[in-house]
């Protein structure tokens, strides 16, 4: 790993750049566009911002559909300079009608916006750091890296690869197999930290601090987590340029979900869509859900926790955005749920079950939820609802591990299969007729 110089821009900046630099979410303090993510007057959180009346000038439907089919067709939104940005087919995952799901929950207009399908590493944050990575790039970084709950390091690695760049990642020790399997493979250098998230992240802020990579979500977060704005950009795209009534989506750190708000917003700002109350819901695992709890003592701070669930994706005891996910979920009328292992494990079930879709833990928090929420009246049954799928359930093959039953194991005969299926079968009665009972 080679020491960085923190120049500016390398590339030429675009003709269709729109972003002017950071300004803090506290204080509207304005900041050059480096590698920084703090306010040093109020220590706020850092933001891109954006010149709109400039993006409403040049950006239409038609340019964004004669774009790339990846999250690059927003490049106007994004805060990168480059004509040329790292490029993996990111984004533009399928959104489904997902009638089965919506029949057995009750409810009438249900979509699946599918990230386990995302490209390369099947999980939203290829979309974060496709961004990062190609504004580190930018700023003259040769070593990038990462704090991760699994899926960040993956994406990270390899997208680091195909960019040619060094990559370095912090992992809490006790991951499921397939997450660090999934960033080995890259060649990374992976330091599996014992402790959780929250301490492998303080371990990190110490590590960018004093080594000058640039760390996807530390140094680079404003950038990094502006790419979760593609996330309500297609959605609205896929809807038919319209936005939803309802989304649900899961809450770790709560950048995604404030970032699909302000996704919206930026489409309603420059005209691209029809302004219209969207209401914001979001999902987290009982064993790790500060921000469910503040939403529902009605708190505006987060009382930070020790982490314990399965969910491991979505396993951050003091996130960074929890108090904005908290005012949103408030102010859009929307709710913030969790749910236990549990129900997690039957919510990647019913998913697949009813729509032939394999979601990871994470994703199962998010039907859990979304379940729950129904069940409780919270859900209109005539709203358009989306639900965000964030990752892929082959990663963590553990959580289902003796929840799914098991192949018939039979000889390479005609009868044997026909008195294994007649087995089967009656199996089945007899379960059809437990549920009935
Ligand atoms: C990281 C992650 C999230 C949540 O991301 P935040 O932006 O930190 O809230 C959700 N789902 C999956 C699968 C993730 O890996």
């Amino acid at each position: 790993m080679t020491q960085v110089a923190q120049t500016l821009p390398l590339n030429q900046p675009s003709t269709q750049t729109a972003f002017t630099g950071l300004k803090c979410k506290e204080c509207g303090t304005e900041y050059e566009a480096k590698a920084i993510h703090v306010c040093e007057l109020c220590f706020g959180p850092l933001e891109v911002a954006y010149d709109y009346s400039y993006l409403s000038k040049v950006v239409t439907r038609e340019t964004i559909q004669a774009g790339p089919n990846s999250i690059w067709r927003y490049r106007a939104f994004l805060p990168v300079t480059s004509e040329n940005p790292i490029d993996v087919g990111t984004g533009m995952t399928p959104l489904l009608q997902a009638n089965r799901l919506a029949r057995r929950l009750g409810i009438k207009r249900l979509f699946i916006k599918n990230d386990a399908v995302n490209m390369p590493t099947l999980s939203f944050k290829d979309r974060v750091v496709s961004v990062a990575l190609t504004r580190a790039r930018e700023l003259g970084f040769t070593t990038v890296s990462c704090a991760s709950t699994g899926n960040l390091a993956n994406s990270t690695a390899a997208i680091a690869s195909h960019a040619g760049l060094d990559c370095c990642v912090f992992i809490p020790s006790d991951l499921e197999a397939g997450k660090v399997l999934g960033t080995l493979i890259y060649g990374p250098t992976v330091m599996a930290v014992h402790g959780n998230y929250d301490q492998v992240n303080r371990l990190c802020s110490e590590v960018a601090n004093s080594h000058g990579w640039g760390f996807v979500n530390i140094n680079l977060r404003p950038y990094y987590s502006e790419g979760s704005k593609t996330l309500g950009y297609e959605v609205a795209e896929q809807l038919g340029w319209q936005l939803p009534d309802h989304i649900v989506a899961p809450l770790a750190s709560g950048s995604l979900f404030t970032k699909i708000h302000k996704g919206f917003q930026e489409f309603v700002k420059v005209g691209l869509v029809e302004d219209k109350p969207v209401r914001f819901s979001g999902a987290q695992a009982e064993g790790c859900s500060p921000i469910a709890q503040a939403f529902r003592e009605g708190r505006d701070f987060i009382t930070p926790v020790k982490p314990s669930t399965i969910a491991k994706s979505i396993a951050i005891g003091n996130p960074a955005d929890g108090v904005y996910a908290v005012e949103i979920a408030r102010k859009t009328n929307g709710n913030i749920e969790s749910v236990n292992d549990a129900e997690i494990v039957d919510g990647i079930k019913l998913l697949a079950e009813t729509e032939g879709i394999f979601t990871e833990t994470a994703g199962g928090t998010t039907i859990a939820v979304l379940k729950k929420l129904v069940e409780a009246g919270k859900i209109n049954p005539d709203e358009t609802t989306v639900v965000y799928i964030t990752g892929n359930g082959l990663k963590t093959q553990e959580a289902v591990q003796g929840y799914i039953g098991e192949p018939l194991t039979i000889e390479p005969k005609l009868d044997a299969f026909e008195r294994a299926l007649e087995r089967s079968r009656t199996l089945d009665r007899l379960e059809w007729q437990q549920v009935v009972v």
